[in-house]
This record gives C-alpha cells, sequence and structure tokens, in this order.
C-alpha cells in the first residue's frame, strides 16, 4: 500500500534525470511504487502521507563509488590511524556511515577495510541495526609486501592472493579490490612502479568471475593498469596517470574508471595528510589534474567517489564540473553512473518505478546549478525517512 505520496516544485526521474516541475513520487513500503506529476498522483493516492517539499529538487541519493568505512579523511592523521585495533576502527566506521547517510548518500562502495570492519557494518546496517547508507564492500584489500595501500594487508605470491580472495568471498563480499600502484605519480622520474605481478591480479580477476562478483584495482597508470584491464579488472580506481592511449584502451574493453578528485584539488584535505604527502600532492596536482580533464571529457565511463572524504559528494560532483564535465554528466556520476559502476543499476541509482525508495530533496536544480547538492533537506533511504 502506498505509504507516502513526496511532492516537490521539480523531481529529476529516470536513468536520464530528466526534469518534471510539480512532481510527485509515491512510495510503498521500500520501493518507488509511481512517479508522475502532483495533479496525477495525489488524487490517485488519498491514503497516503503527503509530504508536501515546496521549492526543491527531488533526485536519486547520492552514491559514493570509493569509500573506505574506518577512514576518514576529514581527520588529520588518517593514514596512520588506519593501524588502530579493530574495535576503534570499527567504531570510527559507525560514526563516518551515519555521516554519509545524513548528508544525503544512500549508496556507498567500501574498497577494503581492515578486519572485516566493513562486512560487519554493512550486514549490521542491513539488518536495521545501524544508520548508513546501502554498502557494496571488498572486504581485506590485497596489496602487495612491497606496495602502496594504506587500508590494505600485505601479500605475496598467487596462493596469498587466492587464499583472501577467497575468504573475502566466504564473507559475502561483493567486490574484491587489489592495490597495484603507489598512491600518487611519481615525484622524480616518469616510471610508474607495479607492484603486482600479473599472474596475482589475474588469479583474483579469475576468482572474482567464477563466483559472479567484481573485481576494482587501486591503479594509476603505466604497466599495472595495461595488466589490470588485460587480466579483466572490471575497475580502475584513481587513473591518475592515465596516457590518452590508457583511456582509449579503457574505452574499448568497456572497464570503469573511478575518479577521485578530491584528493587531489581540496587543498583542504591535503592539509589532513602526513607533511611529505602534502608536499608531493602540491608538486604534482597540475599534471593529475590534467589526466582528471581528460578522463571527464574522454567518452571513457566513469563514476565518483570521495576516497573517504565522508559526507563530502556534493565537493566531489563539484570538483568534476570544475575539471570539465557538464553538471549533468557530475551528477550522473554520483547517481545513474555510480549504481551501475557499484552494480546496483537495477534497484537503485534513479527515481524508477520498482526501484528502492532512495532520494533526498536538494535546494534548486543541480544540473543547472551544482552547487544546489551542498544543501539537503530531506533523506531517504528504502522508503525510511532519515531528514525532513
Ligand atoms: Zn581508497
Amino acid at each position: 500500500m502506498a505509504k507516502y505520496v513526496v511532492c516537490a516544485d521539480e523531481a529529476l526521474i529516470g536513468n536520464n534525470l530528466e526534469k518534471i516541475e510539480n512532481a510527485a513520487i509515491v512510495v510503498a513500503e521500500d520501493k518507488i511504487a509511481d512517479v508522475g506529476t502532483q495533479d496525477e498522483l495525489i488524487k490517485k493516492y488519498p491514503k497516503a502521507e503527503l509530504l508536501m517539499l515546496g521549492k526543491v529538487c527531488l533526485m536519486p541519493g547520492m552514491i559514493d563509488s570509493h569509500t573506505h568505512t574506518s577512514m576518514d579523511a576529514r581527520v588529520p592523521g588518517h593514514l596512520d590511524r588506519m593501524n588502530d585495533p579493530a574495535p576503534e576502527l570499527t567504531v570510527r566506521a559507525v560514526n563516518y556511515v551515519k555521516d554519509d547517510l545524513m548528508s544525503g548518500i544512500t549508496t556507498a562502495r567500501v574498497l577494503g577495510d581492515k578486519e572485516y570492519v566493513d562486512v560487519t557494518v554493512r550486514n549490521a546496517i542491513r539488518e536495521g541495526g545501524l544508520t548508513g547508507p546501502r554498502l557494496v564492500v571488498a572486504g581485506i584489500g590485497m596489496r602487495s609486501i612491497h606496495g602502496h595501500g594504506f587500508v590494505g594487508v600485505p601479500h605475496t605470491g598467487v596462493q596469498e592472493f587466492r587464499h583472501t580472495a577467497r575468504e573475502n568471498m566466504l564473507h559475502r563480499t561483493e567486490w574484491l579490490k587489489v592495490f597495484i600502484t603507489a598512491g600518487a605519480p611519481p615525484v622524480n622520474g616518469t616510471h610508474i612502479p607495479s607492484f603486482l605481478s600479473y599472474e596475482e591480479i589475474e588469479t583474483v580477476c579469475g576468482e572474482a568471475k567464477r563466483m559472479g562478483i567484481r573485481t576494482s584495482a587501486h591503479c594509476i597508470g603505466g604497466q599495472g593498469l595495461r595488466d589490470a584491464v588485460k587480466a579483466g579488472i572490471d575497475v580502475i580506481d584513481h587513473a591518475y596517470c592515465a596516457t590518452i592511449e590508457d583511456l582509449e584502451l579503457i574505452k574499448e574493453k568497456e572497464r570503469w574508471i573511478c575518479l577521485t578528485p578530491s584528493v587531489f584539488m581540496s587543498k583542504e584535505r591535503n592539509l589532513n595528510n602526513p607533511p611529505a604527502t602534502q608536499k608531493n600532492t602540491d608538486i604534482v596536482r597540475k599534471k593529475v589534474t590534467a589526466v582528471m580533464q581528460k578522463i571527464v571529457t574522454s567518452g571513457v565511463k566513469y563514476a565518483i567517489g570521495s576516497d573517504a572524504l565522508h559526507a563530502s559528494m556534493a565537493l566531489e560532483a563539484e570538483c568534476a564540473v570544475k575539471l570539465g564535465a557538464a553538471p549533468k554528466e557530475a551528477v550522473m556520476g554520483i547517481t545513474v553512473h555510480g549504481a551501475e559502476l557499484c552494480g546496483v543499476e537495477r534497484i537503485t541509482g534513479s527515481l524508477t518505478l520498482g526501484f528502492s525508495a532512495d532520494m533526498i530533496a536538494v535546494k534548486g536544480n543541480p544540473v543547472e546549478d551544482i552547487s544546489a547538492l551542498n544543501e539537503v533537506s530531506f533523506i531517504m533511504k528504502e522508503g525510511i525517512i532519515y531528514k525532513k
């Protein structure tokens, strides 16, 4: 039975974010049961509770396509704090996912957390014991013993990667995550080291494929990127050094890039990094920005993630627009395309009949002015109202 008729001056509906005026969305249980105009739907559902939201724009809940539940880039020293004991990481995660949902993020993809904190938090949210977005998770992020990955766990050799891949899947992770390259471009020289062998990457991809789940790689470029695409990695995260040829390859093989723009574009965020990282980030910022500009204008499939800058998807979308993305593309990157990248495109990501009732209201149409995303006045996830 219809529970709510949610009414707003405007709404962005369907997977093309088509604008309708005097919009009404009908919610029954946890799903969108009807989409149309107020004139038609208020009469059609007389018993449902009317929510007149007024001069706002209804849109799908935001999707963060790359985060970590127990790390928060809003906090100084957050990278070192990843070595804290699991109970501390878990308590933090509980707070961070709540912040996410209360900012309008209704779905997030978690790309590695220690001690299966992400699995614990995902399950608790699912069971209704915790407030947070719908999570899809990768469990233990697999990095090399000599490579990058603050949230990852060191591995070496095909057998170790296979073991963790299977253990992750035992915890019903929706993703497997590997860390192939360094975090940022080289400051001196041009060589981009790849810490994983082709066989190690291929092993993880093979394990995932047989179980029907997807793979994601922390990968900035170089041989690691080419190996990742060849081995079957579904999503290249960051791609800060991708060349034109790399982008063509990713396009041709129909893989995704998960763009994480604020890591380099937000100077404020950089202040929370260790001093050496701050300095290096300043040095390569221009170079990385130029690559990200190419990504958003190249026609490659991309969605947007915060990489653990919680509750900040409005900022990430604004960064994408600064890089040259049309505001509509940026909004797609945190909604429709985010759902596709995360693998939840059949249940969420747009205001579509039969989809999960995940929606927010913002002060104005973000397709016309992206800054509208900063003022979220209404939040619903799976038919439950979290902010009104
Ligand atoms: Zn990350």
